[in-house]
């Protein structure tokens, strides 16, 4: 736990138990306490962008909170029903928790002012919760949720709309709910209690129901549960209601529905309504949000809207795009993810092992450091979880559709916008299209013969099913690039054997690593340190690029590292030999690994050469005849960089697809920009991959480079922007020239076409790529149709879509 979240913790709950709890008494008046608890609720703080409403639904007054910022990207609507134990609490009362469920969800949240007991006592709140769920299920799904009372409201109500036929909610979210008012069941006392006492909660109970209180509306614990839609439940362990919690979970999924019980360490009744002041509050309200995404998601029919861009891909470059649009003050974007989580490369490349390998404070981006790092070249998981952390600061779960996969694109000349359609049917519209999928995406299987005959497990790096065990068996490697280098070791420790089919050598350098320790992470929070440490990476890692050119020291230099790896690491000179590659240094990835080879030199571990033939069921044989017998097939071998972004059809102008310009291989206006493919950019496109350095440092500029063309059209009014095509056949040309005299273009690799084209990686220092991008030279584009932008038309089935919200702002014409 963060310092500044014990603090946190340690005031607000002393503040409650001193000023709350004592309020919250039978000795109390009800009007004092309402009065009492709408005073102290004015100390939450509310996220910005996030607007309120004053709303009246079926009659009842209500507080409604949207982001007016942008129109959601999903369809739905939460109806949230407040806490207080039916007789207390209002939406006024629970603003912050409302505001940052619309943040983090990008739904509009509704909370109704109910009636209250004692001057209404049962069934009032629930008919008005009923009357108040009609309004909106007559507008599309809705998720029904609720704290404290209100959280056994909202059951009460769901088990409701379940028996009268009614359409159901999407899913039911349940906070720290009050299920059983039953006297004989009175929750007994918790340590670390903070707000609740049992005789106020009786009070309460009788106030509403008076002696009814083993009515299942009122005490839905005791309903029939079954047919019910998703549900969360969340509580805090030091709560009185943390016990109804559990025994709800285990009844919901006794009557078999889909329950998620989402417990909170060392918290109270409610923590949730301290977003915005506690970071445990603000990451269970980020879980709620998320959840209600999912559930409504899962139930929206297909739907049209419409935005002013539309990003392709959740991962680094995906992210940076949406955090510097909103820095632009642009929030009108979605971003569509294929994959059912965030992080694109870091959420497919979970094989054991995985890691980055360049030095992680030059792997975060230079307005967002990282204080969590754990060593020097960070995993897999802790970079998610940093781009978990960064999407949840900043709102951007709200413009993320995941499990998304977009099937068409297609530019449409006479409005300069561009026209989608996904795999389920949901069709979109925006002026401006990002594809930030990056070429390492599509994983490739090798072409070899009888891969789908073999009968055993396999598994591609790059969709790691981590249920899969290989403990114990016999295993075979296919690979031995960067990712078969970080996986070998690991899976070398727990299998039975390892045969390694290699069918090239690689260069293996040493890898200078470091944990980070405490005073580390201490240092690395002040800005100026962080930013130093980052600027002396982004240099000392600018010097390996020296490395690719003959006769520098650096080369020199790292050639003997190599030879020292290979000495140290390898002791049977035979196997070092068929470790040492036969082609220059750098044209292939350079793979820094201290643990590689002395993996290979385990007993258990074979490194085999000999040419594949094909897979049998059972085994895999080679040219000499040998047949090894495997239980697994491990498949390292790397991905589709050629056919890029194929797996979508993308029609530009005149319906040319992108596979057809790219008929001979895909280039671009550095990596950005694609002639006939107006108002289009691509993030980590063609020719922008690195050998020596962090992807992150050419992902920056280009998202700055591509902003800056969305400006330009918008505030000349045009409709679109693309880059001349002689401009581009020129760029490709020279850079062509320049790589064919490299050492890129001398082996066979993922960054060059069999043919010779070499289509990743750019040839120079990152300087020059900033230099070049930061800022466009205009007179390589050409913009279209100025004072002559059309706004969308609108789709006869696009509600959500305010007609005072085209993509290209009339006011920045
Ligand atoms: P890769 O570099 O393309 O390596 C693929 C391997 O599979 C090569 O050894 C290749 O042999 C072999 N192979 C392919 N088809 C084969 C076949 N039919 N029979 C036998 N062998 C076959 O892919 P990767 O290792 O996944 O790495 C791709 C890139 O991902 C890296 O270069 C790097 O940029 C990135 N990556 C980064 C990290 C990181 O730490 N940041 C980690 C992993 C990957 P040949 O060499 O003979 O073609």
């Amino acid at each position: 736990m963060s310092l500044s979240e014990s603090l946190a913790a340690f005031t607000l709950r002393t503040t409650l138990r001193l000023l709350l709890k004592p309020a919250l008494s039978p000795r109390v008046s009800v009007p004092r306490q309402r009065a009492w608890l709408e005073k102290l609720s004015r100390i939450g703080r509310l996220p910005p962008g996030i607007t309120r409403r004053d709303a009246t639904v079926a009659g009842l007054p209500a507080e409604h909170w949207h982001d007016a910022r942008a129109p959601p990207v999903r369809a739905g609507t939460v109806l949230f029903l407040h806490g207080g134990a039916y007789c207390v609490g209002s939406p006024r009362t629970h603003r912050a928790l409302a505001a940052w469920l619309a943040r983090d969800s990008g739904l509009p949240v509704l909370v109704p002012d109910y009636r209250l007991a004692p001057e209404h006592p049962f069934p009032a709140a629930l008919d008005d919760a009923l009357a108040v769920y009609d309004e909106l299920a007559a507008q599309g799904p809705v998720l029904i949720a609720g704290d404290s009372g209100g959280g056994g409201l909202a059951l009460a109500l769901a088990v409701q709309v379940r028996d009268s036929g009614r359409p159901a909610p999407a899913g039911i979210a349940l906070l720290s709910p009050w299920v059983d008012l039953r006297p004989a069941h009175k929750p007994s006392a918790v340590p670390g209690e903070a707000v609740l006492g049992a005789d106020w909660l009786q009070a309460c109970a009788a106030h509403y129901a008076g002696t009814a209180t083993d009515d299942p509306r009122v005490s839905p614990q005791l309903a029939d549960l079954r047919g019910l839609p998703p549900v969360l439940v969340q509580c805090g362990t030091d709560e009185r209601l943390a016990g109804q919690s559990r025994s709800l979970h285990a009844a919901l999924q006794a009557a078999g529905v889909d329950s998620t019980l989402d417990i909170e360490p060392r918290r109270w009744h409610v923590f949730q309504l301290h977003a915005g002041q506690l970071p445990s509050a603000n990451a269970a309200v980020s879980r709620l949000a998320r959840f209600a995404q999912r559930t409504l998601d899962a139930v929206a029919a297909p739907r049209h809207s419409v935005h002013d861009v539309v990003i392709l891909g959740a991962g680094m470059s995906g992210l940076c795009m949406a955090m510097q649009l909103q820095k632009q003050g642009r929030h009108d974007f979605v971003m569509l993810e294929q994959q059912p989580g965030l992080g694109g490369t870091w959420w497919d490349n979970r094989y054991p092992g995985a890691q980055v390998d360049v030095p992680a404070p030059a792997y975060a981006f230079s307005f967002a450091p990282n204080t969590r790092w754990s060593q020097r070249f960070a995993n897999a998981p802790e970079i998610q979880a940093y781009q978990q952390a960064l999407a949840q600061k900043r709102g951007l779960f709200a413009r993320l559709r995941l499990g998304t996969r977009l099937s068409e694109a297609r530019f449409d000349e006479a409005t300069g916008l561009w026209h989608f359609r996904t795999a389920r049917g949901d069709t979109l519209v925006s002026r401006f299209f990002v594809c930030s999928t990056g070429p390492l995406s599509q994983p490739r299987w090798p072409d070899i013969p009888g891969l789908d005959d073999f009968a055993g497990l396999r598994l591609h790096s790059a969709r790691w099913d981590h249920d899969k065990k290989l403990a114990g068996l016999r295993v075979a490697v296919v690979g031995t690039g960067s990712t078969a280098v970080q996986l070998i070791p690991p899976i070398a420790r727990e299998v039975a054997q390892l045969h390694v089919f290699q069918r090239t050598a690689n260069w293996v350098l040493p890898r200078l690593e470091r944990r980070y320790r405490w005073f580390d992470r201490l240092l690395a929070s002040f800005p100026p340190y962080a930013i130093a440490v980052r600027a002396g990476w982004v240099q000392f890692l600018e010097l390996g690029r020296r490395g690719f050119d003959d006769g520098t020291f650096m080369r020199w230099l790292m050639l003997k590292l190599a030879a020292r790896q290979r000495r140290q690491g390898i002791a049977d000179p035979a196997l070092r030999a068929t470790l040492t590659p036969d082609y220059p240094l750098g044209c292939k990835r350079i793979i820094y690994s201290n643990d590689y080879y002395p993996a290979l030199s385990q007993p258990n571990v074979a490194v085999v050469t000999a040419p594949i033939e094909r897979l049998t069921a059972h085994g895999i044989r080679t040219a000499d005849g040998v047949e090894r017998p495997i239980d697994a097939l491990v498949c390292a071998t790397g991905f589709d960089t050629v056919h890029l972004l194929q797996s979508l059809s993308i029609h530009g102008r005149g319906g040319r697809t992108l596979a057809e310009a790219w008929n001979d291989g895909p280039d671009a206006y550095h990596g950005i920009s694609v002639a006939g493919f107006p108002n289009l950019f691509l993030m980590l496109g063609p020719n922008t991959a690195t050998g020596h350095t962090s992807t992150l440092l050419f992902i920056e500029p280009a998202v700055q480079h591509a902003i800056a063309c969305m400006r330009t059209v918008e505030q000349g009014g045009h409709r679109a922007i693309e880059v001349r095509a002689d401009v581009q056949q020129a760029h490709n040309a020279a850079l062509q020239q320049r790589l064919g005299g490299s050492v890129w273009s001398q082996c066979r690799s993922w960054y060059r076409m069999d043919g010779g084209k070499v289509i990743a990686i750019f040839p120079g220092f990152v300087r020059e790529y900033v230099q070049a991008v930061r800022d466009p030279a205009w007179g390589d584009y050409r913009l279209d149709g100025a004072d002559r932008a059309v706004p969308p038309a609108r789709h006869p089935a696009a509600p959500q879509r305010r007609a005072d919200m085209p993509p290209t702002r009339p006011g920045a014409h």
